[in-house]
């Protein structure tokens, strides 16, 4: 298998991995990255972003992932189509296979691999996906002011997301599979006080209505085996989001649902030389603003890193 060395290897091409692509290259690690099967990462699926500084009219995904790209080459930043589908993180350089047939030895990762919302499976679900429905209230939900929307889901994600959405819309309905939450306590209590929030139990969606926008939800109670039509305009959906770190499971640390644990108010793992940012290790904000930031933190401490590296290396050579 070929092997190629290199100082600083970056997977995924999300708002976190560009980031990091940036100050890498600017600090002259001469970064190679990886794009993965989503080039530009999860905002390439959505319209409008209105909430990214620097845009004061707003921006599709698309194009700002693009600016992101054009910034991070103008750099150099060596960006190749790849996924990476091994590492081996037990010695050093680090081990990482890509498309599983050329190998890289990389004195640092770093890791901008994000996450994916799950969704409910349905076919109108993904068709009026960006035309009313979203997995992000923070993102979307100022689309819907004064109007009504649903959301799905019974954790605490879905509990802060339905209060989110009821600051601004009219009316939230909130489908709860069973006839209890999951949710913490304090949230549920949140949910429940808020007057605009009607809580429907035991209720499952069966379709999303629209050609091309939402203009309702069926849905249908598990006990009573009733249909009724929710009259909204946005659809939100709650149910968690997975993170893209299975390839790094038995290497860095992670939580119960694979969000990747770092070192806090750094972008440090477990395995020195192994850096993680964005989504894949944030399950509070989920931003792009905020997978920025922990990118460009992410690149700050592997140029620390390899800087130490090269100190150490002198001290030896000269002993
Ligand atoms: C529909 C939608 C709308 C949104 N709207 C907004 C918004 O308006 N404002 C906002 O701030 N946020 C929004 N978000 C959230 C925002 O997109 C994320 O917080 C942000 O994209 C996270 O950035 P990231 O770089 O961590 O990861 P991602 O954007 O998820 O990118 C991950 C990258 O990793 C790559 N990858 C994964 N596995 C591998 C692998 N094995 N090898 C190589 N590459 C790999 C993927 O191909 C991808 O390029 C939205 C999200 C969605 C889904």
């Amino acid at each position: 298998m070929e092997i190629e060395k290199i100082d600083c290897l970056i997977i995924g091409s999300g708002p976190a991995g560009y980031t990091a692509a940036i100050y890498a290259s600017r600090a002259g690690l001469n970064p190679v990255m990886y794009q993965g099967i989503q080039p530009g990462g999860q905002l390439t699926i959505t319209t409008e972003v209105d909430n990214y500084p620097g845009y004061p009219d707003g921006i599709t995904g698309p194009e700002m992932m693009q600016n992101f790209e054009a910034q991070a080459k103008r750099f150099g930043t060596d960006v190749r189509y790849g996924m990476v589908t091994s590492v081996d993180f037990t010695g050093f350089p680090h081990k990482v296979v890509v498309d599983g047939q050329k190998e890289i030895e990389a004195k640092t990762v770093i890791v901008s691999t994000g996450a994916s919302a799950k969704w409910l499976g349905l076919e109108s679900e993904q068709r009026l996906n960006g035309k009313g429905v979203s997995a992000c209230a923070v993102c979307d939900g100022f689309f819907f002011r004064n109007q009504d929307v649903v959301i799905v889901g019974a954790g605490d994600t879905a509990a802060e997301e339905a209060s989110y959405l009821a600051k601004l819309c009219r009316k939230v309905y909130l489908l709860v599979r069973r006839d209890e939450m999951r949710a913490s306590k304090i949230m549920q209590k949140r949910v429940e006080t808020l007057p605009n929030i009607e809580i429907l139990w035991n209720t499952e969606t069966v379709e999303v209505l629209g050609e091309e926008a939402v203009e309702g939800v069926k849905v249908r109670n598990n006990v009573s085996g009733e249909e009724t039509v929710l009259e909204a305009t946005g659809f939100f959906v709650a149910i968690g989001h997975k993170p893209n770190t299975d390839i790094f499971s038995g290497y860095l640390d992670m939580d119960a649902t694979g969000y990747i644990q770092t070192v806090k108010g750094t972008s440090l793992t477990n395995v020195k030389g192994v850096f993680a940012c964005g989504d894949a290790q944030d399950n509070i904000y989920r931003q792009a603003v905020t997978a920025a930031g922990s990118g460009c933190m992410a690149a700050l401490d592997a140029e620390r890193f390899l800087a130490a590296l090269e100190v150490e290396h002198e001290i030896i050579q000269t002993a």
